[in-house]
């Protein structure tokens, strides 16, 4: 039996991979949850599975669950302190991490140091702490497990194969809505299109982050850490068809890949259950009913995101940082209406302009790089 707890239990992410623990009850068993503000949905969840501990973000949510699940002996923890608590129970074997936004990090790095493997699906814990998370995990001697579908294919086409005989990482996009498109005409996109991901069902800020490309740009920081590969040996290739989740190219010139539906319960289980393969029942690719792959350049002159996550991600240090906690802020203000589609770029790129790099930088100068970000933001929105 394996133990898992969940970091972001009632997201997307959260909410698959208690359907993979559904499918395979003899052998997962749930020991910690842990969301934001969804009660109502954390306690569904709770009646379920029967953690022994859940957590709530606010001190008002963690108070509404204990009322509500006052029947029961789950124990309720609040805040950061909860989450860093179900990070290190003793009874998980692994973490998985799907939180939204850089509020991951402490959490990744308390289950570690506490020699849990991770299944990671929380990529902005990874671009802004890569360098203190990935030598924690080799020190530690834990596993960081890929649930991105792409790092998992890449991931699963690393399998087996000698890591120097690598010479290139194809790392697929599906190219969002708004392929296609020419800067003027993203000039007024609204929430509802930017939302409306043609090949995936996501998170809010996941789907917007895909339709920016900013998504791309953070997964090709997440890949540079996961596969120590360098920026020049990652490319994006646009592939709409999202069949092809990933590519490894070797030195002998053949390319391996893993294919696939798009449904994210797979790269869950494979995380979960690495290195087994187990069951998943669902629909299967039909290349006949397919007909076609296709493949594209990037756009990065309409897509400026992916081009300053490149320039953030070869800056180092500090900078990815700044991409990352610019990006979460305006598109937090996009969500809730206050900003023009393109202003999302706009803001992440004038970010960037105004810092000075920190080289190596501690979790708590991310952090304060992080607090100073935001307010850089919400004093340009108020200008
Ligand atoms: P969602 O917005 O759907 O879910 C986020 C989860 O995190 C929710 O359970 C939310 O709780 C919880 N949460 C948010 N803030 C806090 C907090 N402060 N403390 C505790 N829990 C919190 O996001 P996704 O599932 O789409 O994405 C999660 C991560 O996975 C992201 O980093 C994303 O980039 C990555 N990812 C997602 C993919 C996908 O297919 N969705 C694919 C690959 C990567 P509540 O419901 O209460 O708000």
């Amino acid at each position: 039996m394996k133990n898992i707890a969940i970091l972001g239990s009632t997201g997307s992410i959260g909410t698959q991979t208690l359907d993979v623990v559904e499918n395979n009850q003899e052998e997962l068993k749930v020991v910690a949850l842990a969301a934001g503000t969804s009660v109502a949905k954390m306690e569904e969840q709770i009646r379920k599975y029967h953690p022994l501990i859940a957590g709530m973000w606010t001190q008002e949510a963690a108070k509404d669950l204990q009322e509500r699940v006052r029947d029961l002996s789950v124990k309720i923890v609040c805040g950061l302190e909860g989450l860093l608590e179900i990070a290190q129970m003793p009874q998980a074997d692994i973490v998985v991490t799907a939180i939204v936004g850089m509020i991951g990090i402490r959490p990744t790095i308390a289950a570690i140091k506490a020699g849990k493997d991770i299944a990671l699906a929380n990529k902005e814990t990874l671009v802004t702490a890569g360098h203190i998370i990935m030598p924690l995990a080799r020190e530690c001697g834990v596993s960081i497990l890929p649930v991105d579908s792409e790092h998992s294919a890449i991931f699963q086409s690393l399998n087996g194969e000698p890591k120097d005989k690598v010479s290139k990482i194809l790392l697929t996009a599906s190219g969002g809505p708004f392929r296609g498109r020419t800067r003027e005409q993203l000039k007024n996109i609204q929430v509802e299109d930017a939302l409306r991901h043609p090949n995936w069902a996501m998170g809010r800020k996941i789907t917007i982050d895909s339709s920016t490309l900013v998504n791309k740009g953070l997964e090709v920081m997440e890949a540079k850490w996961l596969f120590d590969v360098d920026l020049d040996r990652i490319q994006v290739v646009v592939h709409p068809q999202s069949v092809i989740h990933s590519m490894v190219e070797y030195v002998d010139g053949a390319i391996i890949a893993q294919l696939g539906t798009p449904d994210m319960r797979l790269p869950i289980q494979y995380a979960l259950f690495y290195p087994d393969r187990r069951t998943l029942l669902g629909k299967r690719v039909d290349f006949f009913e397919l007909g076609q792959l296709t493949f594209e350049k990037p756009d990065p002159e309409t897509f400026t995101g992916l081009k300053l996550a490149y320039q953030a991600a070869r800056a180092g240090g500090s900078m990815p940082t700044v991409f990352n906690a610019a990006n979460e802020k305006v598109v937090g203000l996009f969500l809730d209406r206050k900003l023009a589609y393109l202003q999302i770029p706009e803001l992440i790129q004038a970010a960037m302009e105004q810092h000075k790099v920190i080289q190596n930088p501690s979790v708590e100068e991310i952090l304060q790089t992080e607090a100073a970000v935001y307010e850089f933001i919400e004093r340009k929105v108020s200008l």
